[in-house]
């Protein structure tokens, strides 16, 4: 843990497990509230003078922050994927995603406005200023260790906010590394804070502390529930990227073989545990077989195993837990009657693995349709009409990620403003950049993470009011 630019150690130790080879990656110390509370009173105590720092002055350090990360490229690549278990390929996309995130915000550090207003009154000026939040407590998932952390990091820190992150016990130790970075730039002691132990007791210190003025988390919607009605007690401003249930569509006009590369790209990136995998694949019923055809083709030339052999296509799951849902998933919906094109099982019994697997006939009493699986399955669905398949794709609780395939102009169009999700992609399965804003609507979350509206989720407007002496002669 590091609180008030030290590194605290405790009496209670966590180890850190490799999902792919079941071996100790490392150990970290865990703590609780007591801990907590200390990073809560050293990141108020820093927060008037960072505060008071030029964008400049702030900007510097997440500039230096990226130039370390960068650096260290592979070293950080390798224990993302030793300790969650994805392949190399993309936790080094993830590596430069958090250093994308550190020099977008050190650009917007210095892009804060405010707007002056027209006076109804003569002897008056308005005028409003933008002003950091104050201490802000972040929370993240395992699935990202590293650049979940970046997309909270970096606005509260050019925005002048002081922070504590409480990452996932699951997978802490690229959280931990990028505090070596953090505390080889010399950033002052106090702004930034790292906690680890049991979510709820370290959860409740930020939560019922009035210091605290914002919550960010990433993670599931149930928990991103319970932190709303948690930080009502205070009324804190609050960010939520909580989880997703992604229709990807092929229409009968697109381009099969960038759909079926599409699809296979983002459905299996992270091993399907991502927010925006897609989750349910709705074919247009023309071009079902071809579509089938050319996706299991794919399918089944990938290799799965351990992330860090750079010929694997597919990595190992995080847990157990993570594998027993994907069963469970594939079994539900082999009951009522699915039909199983591809994979279906785990793979050995050393390590978290599970096939790639394609399911076709999938229909909506099935669990899958409407729950976030968080693996490698594909349930494919036909459908006849655009009306339909809209209909269907917005039947869900989630608006996180959306993405449709086709040709049609009028459709592009038509889709992108009737689909209820934060991110569409339109023929492209990976339409996120750390420069366009990532969130979801509905019960997909609050707020946005990354483009110019990612710094302000940090600010607060004030707006000002100044009397004068209209003529003075
Ligand atoms: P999770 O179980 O909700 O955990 C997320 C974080 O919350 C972890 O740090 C966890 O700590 C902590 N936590 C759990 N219970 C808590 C409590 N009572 N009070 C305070 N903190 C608590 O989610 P996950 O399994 O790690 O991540 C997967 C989920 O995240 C999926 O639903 C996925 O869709 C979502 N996600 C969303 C986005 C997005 O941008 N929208 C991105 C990535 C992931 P411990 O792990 O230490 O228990």
């Amino acid at each position: 843990m590091y609180i008030n630019g030290n590194w605290i150690t405790s009496n209670s130790e966590k180890k850190i497990y490799n999902p792919a080879t079941e071996e100790i990656v490392d150990k970290v110390f865990i703590g609780g509230k007591s801990e907590a509370e200390q990073a809560v009173k050293s990141a108020k105590d820093a927060f008037d003078k960072w505060s008071k720092e030029t964008p400049e002055v702030r900007a510097s350090y997440l500039w230096k922050i990226a130039e370390e990360i960068r650096k260290e490229k592979e070293q950080f690549a390798q224990l993302i994927s030793k300790e969650m278990g994805k392949t190399i390929h993309n936790a080094r996309n993830e590596v430069l995603s958090t250093i994308g995130y550190f020099e977008w915000f050190a650009e917007e550090a210095r892009r804060v406005y405010g707007d002056t207003i027209s006076s109804t009154d003569q002897a008056k000026r308005m005028f409003t200023i933008k002003q950091p939040v104050g201490v802000v407590g972040a929370i993240t998932p395992w699935n990202f260790p590293l650049s979940m952390i970046a997309r909270k990091f970096a606005p509260a820190l050019a925005a002048g906010c002081t922070i504590i992150l409480k990452p996932a016990l699951e997978a802490p130790l690229s959280a931990i590394k990028l505090f070596k970075v953090i505390e080889k730039v010399r950033l002052p002691k106090g702004i930034a804070n790292l906690v680890l132990g049991p979510a709820a007791e370290i959860g409740a210190v930020f939560m019922e502390s009035k210091a605290v003025r914002k919550i960010t988390f990433t993670g599931s919607t149930d928990v991103g529930k319970l932190l709303m009605k948690q930080s009502a007690n205070t009324v804190k401003k609050i960010s939520m990227e909580l989880g997703g249930h992604a229709p990807f569509i092929i229409f009968e006009d697109a381009n099969i073989e960038d759909a079926v590369k599409g699809l296979v790209q983002s459905k299996f990136a992270s091993t399907g545990q991502q927010c925006v995998s897609p989750n349910r694949v709705y074919v247009h019923e023309s071009i079902m077989e071809e579509f089938t055809n050319e996706l299991t083709e794919i399918v089944s030339s990938f290799k799965v195993g351990n992330g860090l052999d750079e010929h694997n296509d597919i990595g190992a799951m995080i847990n157990e837990k993570g594998i027993e849902k994907v069963e469970s998933h594939v079994k539900d919906a082999l009951d009522k009657g699915a039909k199983l094109i591809y994979g279906g099982s785990r793979i050995g019994s050393e390590g978290c693995f599970y096939k790639p697997t394609i399911l076709s006939e999938v229909t909506d009493e099935m669990i899958i349709v409407d729950e976030e699986t968080f693996g490698p399955v594909i349930p494919l669905i036909p459908f006849s009409t655009e009306d339909g398949v809209l209909q269907k794709a917005n039947s869900t609780n989630y608006g996180l990620a959306s993405y449709f395939y086709t040709n049609d102009i009028g459709r592009m169009y038509r889709m992108s403003e009737r689909l209820e999700f934060g991110m569409i992609g339109v023929n492209d399965s990976s339409p996120f950049n750390v420069k366009t804003p990532f969130g979801g609507v509905k019960e997909s979350g609050i707020g946005k993470e990354g483009g110019y509206q990612g710094l302000e989720e940090y600010l607060e407007t004030k707006s000002v009011s100044v009397k004068i002496t209209p003529n003075v002669n």
